[in-house]
């Protein structure tokens, strides 16, 4: 279905919401408070692609000139490149275009109008491998789509472990509005009754392949999980969405940032704003960079947003009764950070001083890739056609401290035959015997990555640069952020369970990775903004609202108070939901 009529702006109208980034948070924003009535206008800094033209999920390598590879003037900056120099990565670079690391991966052609243009939105400070899309949806157009839930491990885990905060949620008070994600947007997955990482109302599974499925029957004596990726794309298809298909297999999705232009996979466009728009309830303003929340001098409350065309650099305002900020972690709190007023000195909402403070993501790199021997020379297989392999929950400090660090880490990981044979380079040789070798060896690897939790840590933080602008003229983030001990500690265990697990299992060790990759790299940013029943130590109350404004929101992945290990993207969506909900029901009774 084509996307549908868009509304006209009425900048001269105040709205009774305004949402500033159209992401997974925006976007869930924008679909929770229009179901309600309430007329909202949702500002996007990035444009309005034609998706469709721009993933063509069904393109061959062999149809395209490079086999999906950038243009020659174009540059994907690499894993060197952010260890050894400091942000702003692409200044003095010869190449006409520079973006971030995951634009080197398979199929980057096909998502380079997705990703921010680095030379447009440079950053300073400490080494970050900061990963951004400026469009319609934002990262959901090129999400891994791993979509997991998080449990009272991770909401109560400083009472557990003594380290940090709890969340002023648990599971029992987001557990419904997970339901409702599920049910709406759609996910994949099988049922594994874990306490540490809840079900979903899963859509049908996709299928393990066979070395994974040896993985999975090891894994079990060892008392550990490996469970099909718990994907957040619909495989039975939605009824109540016209603009989703259900997911075909078509194999696209080992195009790595590729995307899916028949949006099985979540997007926010497809799955929360046009539905949204259909409404008649919600006005889209694309190329809209909003650099400042306004405040009412009298009140000190949030009256709406400044923001420039980003295409012609033109100023304006927009009103709203309340405002929403969904730009996504860092985003968000740059505009905090740079929103000061005789109010709000140090930013708005940020009387306690942690906005930007406390961040935390999750750490990367330890990884290892085996081989299943008897798999060699076997009938290759199609395991293009789902969108992932597998997933080994978190087995680390659960019912016990079982490690010299605390929380835990889950792995990512896949096997079979993919359109992009990723061993082709590292397999010497070459004419008919190469070939052969390549098509023998094609479904036999099986490798996986893990993922860890970040602690949060107060001197982890981001603030303005004070001498650095973007294209656009607004003051950057300057980063001090580093890894701590935790983290190096935990990724050791990483490579060493790793091994472990696969050599149990009798799959022959091929490499294991023990380095860790830049901060960053995970892209799942968190925290900055923190929720927490404390105003002097927290930024927003358990639903998301300013201690300060209570008509600011603030949706994204800054609220969170930790990390856990498990990826973040289904909890922005259930926590927005809710908070949208509550401010729904306090804007009926007149209280915001
Ligand atoms: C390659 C890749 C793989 C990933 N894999 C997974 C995964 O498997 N599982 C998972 O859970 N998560 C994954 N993620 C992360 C996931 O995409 C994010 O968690 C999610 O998109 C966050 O939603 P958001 O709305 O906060 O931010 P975004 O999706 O980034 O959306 C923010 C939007 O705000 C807009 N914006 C920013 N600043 C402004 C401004 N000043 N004014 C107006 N608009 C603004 C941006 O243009 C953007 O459209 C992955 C991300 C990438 C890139
Ligand atoms: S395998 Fe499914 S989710 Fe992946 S690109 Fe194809 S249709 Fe989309």
């Amino acid at each position: 279905m084509p996307a549908p009529a868009e509304q006209e702006v009425d900048l001269n109208q105040t709205y009774d919401a305004v949402i500033v980034g159209s992401g997974a948070a925006g976007g869930m924003a924008a679909h929770v408070l229009t179901s309600h009535g309430m007329k909202v206008l949702l500002l996007e800094a990035g444009k309005k692609l034609d998706i469709e033209k721009e993933l063509k999920s069904m393109e061959w390598p062999y149809d395209h000139p490079r086999r999906g590879g950038l243009p020659p003037d174009s540059h994907a900056l690499s894993r060197n490149e952010y260890t050894f120099r400091k942000p702003p990565y692409a200044k003095g670079l010869p190449n006409k275009h520079v973006y971030s690391y995951v634009e080197g991966w398979t199929g980057a052609d096909y998502s380079k109008n997705i990703v921010v243009e680095e030379k447009d939105n440079p950053y300073t400070g400490s080494n970050y491998a900061w990963v951004r899309a400026r469009c319609l949806g934002g990262k959901t157009n090129i999400w891994g789509r791993l979509a997991l839930r998080l449990s009272d491990y991770d909401f109560k885990a400083a009472s557990r472990d003594g380290y940090g905060e709890d969340w002023p949620i648990s599971y029992a008070d987001i557990a419904p509005y997970y339901d409702k994600v599920d049910l709406y947007l759609g996910i994949a997955g099988h049922k594994e009754n874990l306490p540490y990482l809840p079900d979903s109302l899963f859509q049908r599974s996709t299928r393990l392949n066979s070395a994974e499925v040896k993985l999975r029957e090891s894994l079990a004596g060892m008392g550990r999980v490996l469970t099909p990726y718990r994907a957040g794309v619909t495989t039975d298809g939605l009824k109540h969405n016209k603009y989703r298909s259900r997911c075909f297999g078509r194999g696209a999705c080992d195009r790595h940032t590729g995307g899916c232009d028949i949006h099985a996979a979540f997007d926010s466009p497809t799955g929360l704003i046009y539905p949204a728009m259909d409404t008649g309830n919600l006005t889209l303003r694309t190329n809209s960079t909003v650099h400042e929340v306004l405040v009412d001098q009298n009140t000190g409350k949030a009256r709406g947003v400044a923001f420039v065309d980003s295409r012609t650099g033109k100023s304006y305002e927009a009103k709203a009764k309340v405002v929403i900020l969904g730009a996504s972690t860092l985003e968000s709190a740059r505009l905090m950070l740079l929103s000061k007023s005789r109010m709000h000195p140090n930013g708005i909402g940020n009387s306690s001083g942690h906005v930007g403070h406390n961040f935390c993501e999750h750490v990367m790199g330890p990884s290892v890739t085996g081989l299943v021997k008897e798999l060699v020379g076997k009938p290759r297989t199609l395991d293009d056609g789902r969108p992932a392999g597998f997933y080994v929950p978190r087995f680390r400090n659960l019912a016990e401290r079982q490690s010299n660090f605390i929380r835990g880490y889950g792995f990512e990981g896949d096997s079979g035959t993919h359109m992009f044979p990723g061993h082709a380079d590292s397999t010497p040789g070459f004419g008919a015997a190469y070939k052969k070798k390549v098509r023998d060896y094609a479904g036999a690897f099986i490798s996986m990555g893990a993922f860890g939790e970040v602690l949060p840590r107060y001197e982890n933080y981001m603030d303005i640069d004070p001498n650095v602008k973007d294209r656009w003229g607004i003051p950057v983030l300057r980063f001090h952020y580093h890894f701590s001990d935790n983290e190096k500690k935990m990724a050791a265990d990483m490579a060493d369970s790793a091994r472990e697990m696969f050599e149990t299992a009798g799959i022959e060790i091929v490499g294991v990775d023990r380095e860790i990759l830049t901060e960053g790299w995970s892209i799942h940013e968190l925290g900055t903004a923190r929720m927490g029943s404390d105003p002097k130590t927290s930024v927003l109350n358990q639903f998301q609202q300013s201690h300060d404004v209570p008509n600011l929101l603030v949706v994204d992945g800054s609220s969170h108070v930790s990390a856990s290990c498990q990826n973040p993207t289904w909890t922005i969506m259930a926590l927005c939901w809710r908070s949208c909900d509550h401010l729904a029901d306090q804007v009926r009774k007149g209280e915001v």
